[in-house]
């Protein structure tokens, strides 16, 4: 948890996009895990790959959630 935030404060330069990879649920026919990208501009917009943010842009998603958790954003 703290690495996740030493890179937060030590990235805070330029524009920066970053793209993560979450675990997403597990698709119970093929017993797989789903993995989404989240695109971070800045860490500021975040963006994820998604059905769930595709259709409701407005609301961060789960995956964006989680994410934000990581790298220490409240909001
Ligand atoms: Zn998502």
């Amino acid at each position: 948890m703290n690495l996740f935030c030493y890179i937060h404060y030590s990235m805070k330069k330029e524009k920066q996009i970053i793209k993560y990879r979450q675990m997403g649920s597990r698709n119970k026919k093929t017993g797989k895990l789903n993995y989404y990208t989240v695109t971070s501009v800045d860490h500021k917009k975040f963006e994820c790959e998604c059905l769930g943010f595709q259709y409701r842009t407005y609301k961060d998603c789960k995956h964006i959630t989680r994410l934000k958790y990581l790298l220490c954003i409240d909001r």
